[in-house]
């Protein structure tokens, strides 16, 4: 059965077009599928109905089972979703005054092993397929408009997801070809319409691929910096050996040159006396000088058995301040959701053995 949420629009022209369909037939399907968000070839009822029937035997929309569906008191919602082989993934929904952030995942686990992540500590599964990256956003609209969600943005017609941030589990880089044919969707006008700076791409520094994707599909970038130095970003961060810090920052230099902002954003995660001293404050406005950028300081979120712990709250503010006082932009990542265990780095559930190296087992659960 052919999934119709793994194409494009140029996959499923070409779709049509094998078989002897009309190569328009691509946009009608693809408004149908994520403007009106059907789930059945059936409901696309300005097909022939003998089109609309050989395409029912040969094609499904279907996007991965959710497994758990919860709501935290601030709102932010986050679903489970079964990817199959006993792998989970989990999407999070973040509503703020102005806008619904959808903060989606790429992979099933990461292999990059950042020491501080969750996702890292329980190996890498697999790439996600196009139908389960844009699934997730597909899914998303279509529960919170089922749930009646509202909101001033939902009101005036748009949908509730009006941004994308390609942050939850997985490196979105090492997973290339499906992530961008999933934000070719995300962006096109006939799918969610979305514009380049309402997709954020968070990578952890795949200088090659960044470069590729500069190409392919300039979207705001941000990049998990973590560390001042490569002696502590080789520790964190163990991809910087191979794509050390100069490296790294030239390709940001290089990325901006097409991005949709004038800037990169620069994620620092604070963990308490590793990376947060004023010394390593000084060290990182020196670091980051020539490369336009805002920084985003995100405090530590724990799991069991981490080594590390969160940053107090006067060591973050006084980083930020020595960063500001620099001439520098850097805000502190609100923590959302930290009552579903939906915040950065904590997602698909906790690991209760950090020398586990495999993705969590989903409990059978009944059907949604
Ligand atoms: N692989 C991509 C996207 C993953 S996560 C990347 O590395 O950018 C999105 C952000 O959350 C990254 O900046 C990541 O470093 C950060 N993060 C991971 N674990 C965290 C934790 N436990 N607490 C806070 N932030 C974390």
């Amino acid at each position: 059965m052919i999934n119709l949420l793994d194409f494009d629009q140029a996959a499923l022209a070409a779709f049509f077009a094998e078989r002897g369909d009309k190569p328009f037939r691509a946009k009608q399907a693809l408004r149908w599928i994520h403007r009106g968000l059907v789930d059945r070839v059936e409901a696309m009822t300005d097909l022939a109905k003998a089109t609309r029937e050989a395409l029912a035997r040969d094609a499904e929309i279907r996007a991965p089972a959710v497994v758990r569906d919860s709501t935290a008191t601030d709102g932010t919602r986050k679903w489970l979703l079964d990817v199959g082989g006993a792998n989970a993934i989990e999407a999070v929904y973040i509503p703020e005054d102005d806008r619904g952030t959808l903060c989606i995942s790429s992979q099933a686990g990461c292999a990059l092993d950042c020491a501080f992540c969750s996702t890292g500590k329980q190996g890498f599964n697999r790439n996600l397929g196009v139908a389960e990256i844009i699934g997730q956003l597909w899914h998303a609209n279509r529960a919170l408009l089922a749930d009646g969600t509202s909101a001033p943005w939902v009101e005036q017609g748009r949908r509730p997801v009006t941004n994308v941030v390609m942050m939850g589990m997985g490196e979105p880089l090492a997973n290339f070809d499906n992530v961008v044919t999933a934000m070719h969707i995300m962006l096109d006008d006939n799918a969610y319409g979305l514009s380049r700076r309402r997709v954020t791409l968070s990578t952890a520094g795949l200088v090659p691929a960044i470069d590729r994707l500069r190409d392919a599909c300039p979207v705001a970038l941000a990049v998990s910096l973590h560390a001042p130095n490569d002696t502590l970003r080789d520790a964190l961060v163990p991809i910087n050996r191979k794509y050390p810090l100069r490296e790294l920052l030239a390709a940001c230099l290089r990325y901006i040159e097409k991005a949709p902002r004038d800037f990169v954003t620069f994620e620092y995660v604070m963990l308490d006396h590793v990376n947060d001293a004023p010394d390593q404050a000084r060290e990182l406005v020196a670091l980051v000088r020539d490369v336009p950028c805002k920084l985003n300081l995100i405090p530590f979120n724990p799991f069991p058995n981490t080594e590390f712990s969160t940053s107090s709250r006067n060591r973050i503010v006084a980083f930020q301040k020595t960063l500001q006082d620099a001439g520098l932009v850097a805000t502190i990542r609100k923590t959302r959701g930290d009552d579903i265990d939906a915040a950065c780095g904590q997602l698909a559930g906790r690991v209760q053995d950090k020398t586990r190296r495999r993705a969590i087992k989903l409990q059978p659960v009944a059907a949604p």
